[in-house]
């Protein structure tokens, strides 16, 4: 959930179906993320995936680049 359950206006963002600017709003329900269109009535589930992988990517990541961060710990301090 990355929004409030209060609907909110994006600014410069134009609604996908009717193509106005300035009518996306978006909000949260169940702790899903929503953007809905004031004009048009146009409702669709925000997906926030590319944040997700970005996440994941950085768990996965191999022990040796922590390794060499310790390294350069280890020179500073002498
Ligand atoms: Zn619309």
């Amino acid at each position: 959930m990355a929004y409030s359950t209060k609907k909110r206006f994006i600014a410069g963002v134009i609604c996908p179906k009717c193509s106005r600017m300035d009518k996306l709003m978006v909000f949260s329900k169940n702790e899903v993320d929503y953007r809905e269109c004031s004009a048009c009535g146009f409702t669709d589930e925000v997906r926030i995936n590319a944040v997700t992988r970005e996440i994941k990517t950085r768990v996965n990541r191999p022990l040796e680049s922590e390794q060499q961060h310790i390294d350069v710990i280890t020179l500073i301090d002498n």
